[in-house]
């Protein structure tokens, strides 16, 4: 093994467009994120980029204008990406998740309609499932929609949407009780709406507001906001799949691929981390020799590699797993949960070896420190990995006595 976190079993295509993405990444990328991270600016350039490069339909089937890619090619060059900024992968993660509910659920007219616009980058996805109130119990939901003719009304208010404000279609789970009597199991009687809107914050159509971005610790350049539906009227045909009360299973199917986006991301962090650490390393000396010929730095850089190499080959299994049309939730919770704690590990003691220079907001490492513990959290915390891992486990080893 020459480098670390290398994939056997690639085709050609698939190398190719990795290469594409690296070179990117390190021409178009690196360079520029932490200053526009620190100034908490869009990186308009950079996404104009991607979309000359067709990242925003390589999922996207080739009869709609994309690229047809697996889920594997996808979470490898999200890897790529998040080596360069974590944002970055950000702005793609949602719409990718709102294009494959669309491919998996959406209705012919819906597919047609929104898959070639998405492919082109023109359409722009965010999805929204949390509210004030709650994040992890989506089955808490409050918001509503209510049948009124051709139309549903939705009222409700949405929390941390990423690409809220820069979104054109957002995805949004609500309640529906339109044919599910009071009574019925939270899960079965939610609805994702396809909603459409302008991007940009204030009032981006009748009925739906966008207030303005949330103030974050790390992860900045993307944009996250609240949703306020007050209102909002939406055409029947803007239901996901035509038919209420399967906006649950949508949006769950939704997650579990990006969950393994999510690993994906840690995997690129943790690398940039890596690569960030063992450079300073060699130049930084004490006591009369570089810090990585002292045992107890090589012993941080082994303990970080092998991090790396664990979670990158997790990631891999999970999406290859999806690709081959079996179910990963095992596969990615594992991967979600190991590769994002693994990413705080890796960046921790990349910021350790840097000593004080990795407080300074000169070294890149401090925007990694920042950004890492957001994995902890996007697209279900450690806490629900770990049930959803406890769950799986039990069916498979049921007690047979
Ligand atoms: C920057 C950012 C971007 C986001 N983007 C989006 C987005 O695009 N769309 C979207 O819908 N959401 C988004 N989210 C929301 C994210 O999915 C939630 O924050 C996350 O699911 C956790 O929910 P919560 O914050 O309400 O925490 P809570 O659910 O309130 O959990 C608080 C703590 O309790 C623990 N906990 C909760 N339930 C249990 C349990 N049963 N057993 C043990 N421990 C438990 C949790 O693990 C956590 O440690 C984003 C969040 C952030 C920070």
């Amino acid at each position: 093994m020459a480098r670390l976190a290398q994939t056997a079993g690639l085709t050609d295509v698939q190398q190719e467009i990795l290469k594409t993405v690296r070179e990117f990444v390190d021409k178009e990328i690196i360079p520029v994120a932490t200053e526009l991270e620190h100034r908490d600016e869009y990186p308009q350039q950079i996404v104009d980029g991607l979309k000359e490069l067709g990242l925003f339909g390589l999922m996207i089937p080739e009869e709609y204008g994309g690229l047809g890619e697996s889920l594997l090619t996808y979470a490898l060059c999200v890897e790529e990406i998040a080596r360069g900024w974590m944002s970055v992968s950000g702005i793609i993660n949602t719409h990718f998740i709102v294009a494959y509910m669309l491919k998996q659920h959406g209705t012919q007219e819906q597919k047609d309609y929104f898959l070639p616009r998405m492919a082109a980058g023109e359409t722009r996805g965010a999805f929204s499932m949390s509210e004030p109130g709650l994040g992890s119990d989506v089955s808490a939901i409050t918001s509503k929609a209510v049948k009124d003719g051709e139309e549903y009304v939705l009222n409700g208010q949405k929390m941390w949407l990423t690409n809220g404000g820069t979104s054109s279609l957002v995805a949004v789970l609500v309640r529906s009780d339109e044919g599910h009597p009071e009574g019925t199991a939270p899960h079965k009687s939610m609805t994702t709406f396809l909603v459409e809107k302008e991007p940009g914050f204030g009032e981006v159509r009748p009925g739906l507001t966008i207030p303005g971005k949330i103030d974050k610790m790390g992860y900045k350049g993307v944009d996250t906001t609240e949703l306020i539906m007050d209102g909002l009227r939406i055409p029947a045909n803007r239901v996901l799949g035509g038919t209420t009360g399967r906006g649950f299973y949508q949006m769950m199917d939704g997650v579990e691929v990006g969950r393994v986006n999510v690993a994906a991301r840690g995997c690129g962090v943790a690398q940039r981390a890596f690569e960030l650490g063992v450079s300073y390393a060699q130049q930084r000396h004490t006591f009369g020799k570089a810090i990585a010929e002292h045992q107890a730095i090589q012993f941080k850089l082994a303990e970080m590699a092998t991090k790396v190499e664990a979670a990158h080959a997790m990631m891999v299994n999970a999406a290859r797993k999806k690709d081959s049309g079996e179910r990963n939730d095992l596969e990615a919770g594992m991967a979600k949960y190991l590769a994002s704690e693994y990413c705080k590990e890796v960046v921790e003691d990349a910021f350790r070896i840097h000593g004080g220079y990795g407080f300074s907001k000169e070294y890149e490492i401090e925007r990694l420190y920042r950004e890492a513990p957001m994995l902890l959290i996007g697209e279900g915390t450690a806490e629900i990995q770990k049930m959803i891992i406890g769950r799986r486990l039990l069916e498979e080893y049921r007690f047979q006595g």
